[in-house]
């Protein structure tokens, strides 16, 4: 049958975790959910792609099967239970398509498990996106860090229904609490019942006599708030943090958005990371590489001694355990890569080049593994 492909489906890579696949599903599923796309048949045809793509992502057998066989259709996939609903074409009462959502969502997402007239009321929150710059140190290490946002929050006065009082919120009289009102057309076919959502209540089957002052009846307000968020040591430029129920009050029952937090890193003056690991170059004199040395070399926050042994070639690299970042979520660190490079002088004296000749007459040149092979080659 068709080979659709069910990763660029979702906008994952091949090798995307399942956390991975679960929180792109997660993202799709909310942006083209009909309630937020009302009449879009487009809207509803890709959710119905998502969710096919995320039916079989989503398993670890199914994805396997797809994985080897190049197609859902593979020999171990023919009737695979749970998809009829979506395959059918007939997205009308959504079948499965709650379990899943409930699934994924952890049965947070207000108003998607309710009925459908509750459903097209509810909105969920937008995310919002904070910006969080970090130090080298910070990154490496972990931190806490306040900023500030503002955002909609649930009226705490009225708890979200836009009502002074408990008593002032009635049945709505234009649809009498069911959210969607009904034309009823006749047409050659017979009668023809169109729903709509309600204008009156905008869906939510109620109608509030005397409004909430502090919202306006709007069940939420901006709030500015200061918030202290643990960014754990390890984390990296571009990592995003998110913080679950953290983003804008969803309205009429619809679970809050998420905050994304971005992180920025500065560099530091002169270790290089990679992953956990940290890198520096080391420039040791020509007499030092022969002699051996001890050299202060910068550390993420303090100052460590490398120790050069005698005859240390150039360009070798000296690894100090676990003086690299943090390793994010475990108790361990990385390590620290320092790479010796041996510097000449700039310069010689009459002097100093005799001291060398005598040098190079006294070394048997035997002791030159790699210039004497490449001496013999020729
Ligand atoms: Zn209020
Ligand atoms: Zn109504």
């Amino acid at each position: 049958m068709d080979n659709k492909n069910y990763y660029d489906i979702l906008g994952v890579k091949k090798d995307a975790t399942d956390d991975e696949i679960k929180k792109a599903y997660r993202t799709l599923a909310k942006k083209y959910h009909p309630d937020l796309n009302p009449g879009d048949a487009s809207a509803a045809e890709k959710l119905k792609q998502i969710n096919e793509a995320y039916e079989v992502l989503g398993d670890k057998q199914k994805r396997a099967n797809y994985d080897n066989y190049g197609s859902a259709d593979g020999p171990q996939f023919n009737g695979a239970g749970g998809f009829g609903g979506f395959s059918s074409g007939d997205f009308g009462g959504f079948g499965g398509f709650e379990d899943i959502l409930s699934n994924v969502f952890g049965g947070g997402f207000g108003g998607f498990g309710g009925g459908r007239r509750k459903a097209s009321a509810a909105q969920p929150g937008r995310d919002i996106e904070v910006r969080v710059d970090l130090s080298f140190v910070e990154a490496a290490f972990g931190a806490t860090k306040t900023i500030n946002v503002t955002r909609n929050e649930t009226c705490e006065a009225c708890h979200g229904t836009g009502a002074k009082n408990g008593s002032d919120v009635e049945t709505c009289p234009n649809c009498h609490g069911t959210g969607v009102v009904q034309n009823v057309q006749r047409t050659m076919f017979g009668q023809m019942v169109q729903e709509t959502t309600c204008p009156n209540c905008h869906g939510t089957g109620k109608s509030i006599k005397n409004k909430c002052t502090a919202c306006s009846g709007a069940g939420v307000v901006r709030k500015s708030r200061s918030i202290n968020i643990n960014i754990p040591g390890g984390i990296n430029d571009g990592q995003i943090l998110t913080l679950r129920g953290q983003g804008e009050a969803g309205r009429n029952g619809g679970s809050a958005g998420d905050m994304l937090v971005v992180i920025k890193v500065a560099p530091h003056k002169m270790l290089k990371r990679e992953g956990y690991d940290v890198y520096v170059d080391v420039p040791i004199s020509f007499t030092e590489s022969l002699l051996g040395t001890r050299v202060n070399i910068p550390g993420i926050n303090e100052t460590l001694v490398l120790t050069v042994p005698e005859l240390t070639q150039t360009g070798t690299v000296i690894m100090l355990k676990g003086k690299g970042t943090k390793i994010l979520n475990k108790n361990a660190y990385g390590d620290l890569y320092a790479k010796v490079i041996v510097e000449m002088p700039k310069a010689l004296s009459k002097d100093e080049k005799q001291i060398v000749e005598a040098l190079d007459k006294s070394i048997n040149k035997n002791n030159y593994t790699k210039r004497k092979q490449f001496q013999d080659k020729i």
